[in-house]
């Protein structure tokens, strides 16, 4: 892994919580934009030498919506940026980490994005994360 890219942290309502973080913080607002793939809106602030990736689910299907229902807000997952995704997640495969997708998907920040099971990783959902 290269480094931890980003940390996702879901959260029921964007415009409610980006001013904790924009404002109270002072971390600046890098952009909002929807992934359709997660079924998600996303805000991406700078926390200096970290993003973080807040997630607001689109509708009720978002896997973020299950995951609030299940859980509440708060952290999601955190991120490991890589080089080369399919080759990663190969190599994971091979050392007996269960992924939740076959293949990469397309991510928020034009990323290719793959995620690892939590039940491989101690209950940690970890993504990777390669950018494009
Ligand atoms: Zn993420």
């Amino acid at each position: 892994m290269k480094k931890v890219d980003h940390i996702g942290i879901a959260v029921r309502n964007l415009e409610e919580m980006l001013p904790y973080y924009t404002e109270t913080l002072g971390c600046p607002l890098m952009k909002i934009e929807q992934v359709d793939s997660q079924k998600v809106r996303v805000a991406f602030i700078d926390a200096g030498n970290i993003k973080l990736e807040l997630l607001e689910p689109i509708d009720e299907t978002s896997p973020i919506a299950k995951f609030i229902e299940k859980r509440g807000e708060g952290i999601h997952h955190v991120a490991f940026g890589v080089d080369n995704i399919e080759q990663r997640m190969e190599e994971l495969r091979s050392a007996g980490v269960q992924l939740l997708s076959d293949a990469p998907k397309p991510g928020a920040g034009g990323a290719m994005v793959a995620f690892m099971h939590p039940k491989s990783s101690g209950g940690v959902l970890y993504e990777l994360c390669e950018k494009q």
